[in-house]
């Protein structure tokens, strides 16, 4: 283990600057914390901390990320809490502890491949600063050293599986070639414990017959080219036991057929060199068939570029060569973002967005003249447009920024969605508004008898919440018209005195453009075709001459007691007439009349629930129509539900809305309040529909509007 002074004098030897004073104080506040636990190997816990620290210093980190090394296990194994830490350490180092501490924390969630990609892109978004992500990869690189201590099998894979498709990858795409190769190379021997041993006995058989092949096979490549005038530098290496045996999986082949463990580039200045190269190559060593590939005139599709030959080459070995320009192998090495240093036209349009942050930290890298200026600050802004939550088992989802516990219960099944009634988010039960959070776990609460609520729309972030909702509320709707358009029907048939049948109606859904006879009730119950419609189509002959009589402009007194005219025809003369209060017409509704005996008549919209209480009684049905060329500019009283945001001003800003479009509003009432939202019934005096119309569609823009409707009971 390494002493205190030891790991000082390592950190000081490159940053002179570091807090010597934090780090040794950290040295022991770990030592401390730590007491006398033991590490499955035996040694003291405290050895993890100080050999992850010792790892990060390999790497030349700054003060604060070794500081972090050695802390990174104290919040979450000790009694030691964050509060101590940022006592004695600053905002900086417990932010970073926090960071790590909460990376260990999802590691136990769940295993699963698939899931793999989501995974790598949660420790990313949880990293947020490039240190937790490092502190994190050197402490799963010491836990894989020591992973042979680890006495449960189980545990063992599952930290190797982990390893494998989540840390090592990472590893990769940050650019620690060292990391990546040593836990991947750990990870598949617990994994695949024979094949390992396979693939490194079959390597140590070659290594020990052939000598120092990488080295000679490198100056005897590098004499050939210098021979032909090629300025070109070679490098290789030795392939590690994981590619090679990834190499014979993939092209199902035995090692004795595996020829190119060693893998030679060979880079250039221009694209012309490239084929020169290839050329001097080709002519000098014997080809193998079936091996070359030319992703230089066409790239593949991540931006890769290089080409691809193998060749019975120098000692009589058979190798792989890639021959790439000096930027190509830029590229590959580090990815897309590489394409900053080639601030050329034309690459930028493989850049993806995802590699924003690790070109910003090669730029920093590049820029910076002390580690910790490049290490301060540097975000990791990758995905920061999405969350990722969890549900109880496990499983992973990956959400836009901004969704809530609705969004989630669709992603997992829209049946989950449309019956969810409430959610608990880590464990308490939370507003089905809330916005998610990274690394939330989310458990939906159903129920059989829940539907979907039409304000959900106002709050849900994904596409498919949407329009689940959206296709959940027209289906509710659609049914309501075929039912009342069902009813229409069978009461104009029986006031009629003719028989309905199912195969009559059939026989005329072509008139009206119908498939099923459940469209034409529908089409009947939205009011676009009336139930004598329907009746004259079945039974041609029926008398037409049964319409009230047409009589407009019936004096009557309306619902506010002002005496006045009432644009309405159908009406038979000197009937008193009154707006229903239940669904509040306006002119333009399509309207219905209901004879009340002693009262008179009562206007109802089509789609009026109280009408159902009069279905067995046609006769008091009238069929009446709203008087176009009504002129008398009256007054009618509509009603309207509002959903509105629970917040100062809301009131003021929908009552602004409404009096500019030149509503009045005459009645206000507020029917259920939450911490969120409340709903209210407002009445508001217009002309007709079109200037409701225009007020809902004026509401529904305002900010604080969560969801307007007209008001049906
Ligand atoms: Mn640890």
């Amino acid at each position: 283990m390494m002493r205190q002074y030891e790991l000082v004098e390592r950190v000081k030897s490159y940053d002179p600057g570091a807090d010597e004073d934090a780090l040794n104080r950290a040295y022991v506040f770990s030592m401390k914390a730590h007491g006398s636990q033991l590490r499955a190997s035996g040694d003291p816990y405290f050895s993890h901390p100080v050999e992850v620290a010792g790892i990060l210093s390999g790497m030349k980190l700054d003060g604060a990320s070794i500081i972090t090394g050695l802390l990174h296990d104290t919040v979450e194994d000790t009694v030691a809490t964050l509060k101590d830490v940022r006592e004695m350490f600053g905002d900086e180092i417990a932010r970073l502890v926090d960071g790590v501490t909460k990376l260990s924390q999802i590691e136990l969630q769940s295993d699963k491949s698939r899931q793999a990609e989501n995974f790598r892109k949660l420790v990313l978004a949880m990293s947020e600063d490039i240190r937790v992500l490092l502190v994190k990869l050197a402490d799963r690189l010491h836990n894989m050293r020591t992973l042979d201590y680890v006495k449960d099998e189980e545990k063992r894979k599952r930290i190797a599986r982990e390893t494998m498709e989540i840390y090592a990858p990472l590893a990769e795409r940050i650019g620690i070639r060292d990391w990546k190769d040593e836990l991947e190379d750990r990870a598949f021997r617990e994994l695949n414990g024979d094949a390992h041993a396979s693939v490194t006995k079959r390597l140590d058989f070659l290594r020990s017959r052939g000598g120092d092949l990488v080295g000679q096979v490198i100056a005897e490549l590098h004499r050939t080219l210098a021979e032909s005038g090629l300025k070109a530098d070679v490098s290789g290496r030795e392939k590690t036991p994981y590619s090679i045996w990834r190499k014979m999986q993939k092209k199902n082949i035995g090692f004795e057929q595996l020829s190119d463990i060693m893998a030679f580039r060979i880079a250039v200045d221009t694209v012309e060199d490239c084929y020169r190269a290839l050329g001097v190559i080709h002519a000098s060593y014997r080809v193998v068939p079936g091996r070359f590939k030319d992703y230089v005139s066409i790239a593949k599709p991540n931006g890769y570029r290089s080409i691809h030959t193998g060749v019975i080459g120098p000692q009589n070995q058979r190798i792989e060569i890639q021959i790439r320009t000096r930027e190509m192998h830029e590229v590959a090495e580090y990815g897309v973002a590489a394409h900053w240093r080639y601030k050329q036209a034309g690459a930028a349009t493989t850049e993806g967005k995802q590699y924003r942050w690790l070109r910003q930290l090669l730029e920093i890298l590049e820029h910076a003249s002390e580690p910790e200026e490049f290490l301060e600050h540097t975000k990791l802004e990758m995905f920061s447009d999405q969350v990722f939550c969890f549900s109880p088992k496990g499983d992973l989802y990956a959400l836009p920024q901004g969704a809530t516990p609705v969004d989630f219960a669709y992603a997992v099944h829209s049946e989950v969605g449309n019956t969810c009634v409430g959610a608990k988010v880590n464990g308490r039960i939370m507003p089905l508004r809330t916005q998610l959070r990274n690394g939330d776990q989310v458990d939906i609460i159903t129920s059989k008898a829940q539907t979907p609520s039409p304000t959900w729309e106002s709050f849900v972030a994904t596409g498919k919440a949407r329009a689940c909702i959206r296709r959940f509320v027209r289906s509710q709707q659609r049914s309501q018209y075929v039912t009342l358009g069902r009813e229409i029907v069978a009461k104009t048939f029986r006031q009629e005195g003719y028989e309905l049948t199912e195969k009559a109606l059939k026989g005329v859904l072509k008139n009206f453009d119908c498939g099923e006879v459940d469209d034409l009730y529908a089409v009947v119950g939205e009011g676009q075709h009336t139930g004598r419609e329907v009746l004259w189509a079945v039974f041609p002959g029926a008398r037409k001459d049964r319409q009230p009589k047409v009589v407009p402009l019936t004096r009557a007194r309306n619902r506010l007691g002002k005496d006045m005219a009432v644009p309405i025809r159908g009406l038979i003369a000197g009937m008193a007439v009154h707006f229903a209060g239940c669904c509040h017409p306006l002119p333009g509704d399509r309207i219905v009349g209901i004879v009340v005996t002693g009262k008179g008549v009562t206007i109802h919209t089509i789609d009026c629930e109280t009408l159902e209480g009069f279905a067995e009684m046609p006769e008091r049905w009238l069929d009446v129509s709203w008087d176009v060329d009504d002129e008398t500019g009256a007054m009618h009283v509509g009603r309207i539900h509002v959903v509105v945001a629970n917040e100062p001003g809301s009131l003021a800003a929908i009552s602004t809305v409404i009096g500019r479009d030149g509503g009045n509003i005459s009645n206000l009432k507020i029917i259920h309040r939450s911490i969120d939202f409340f709903e209210i019934l407002i009445d508001v005096e217009v002309t007709d529909l079109k200037q409701m119309t225009n007020i809902m569609a004026a509401l529904r823009a305002t900010r604080v509007v969560n969801s307007v409707e007209r008001a049906r009971s």
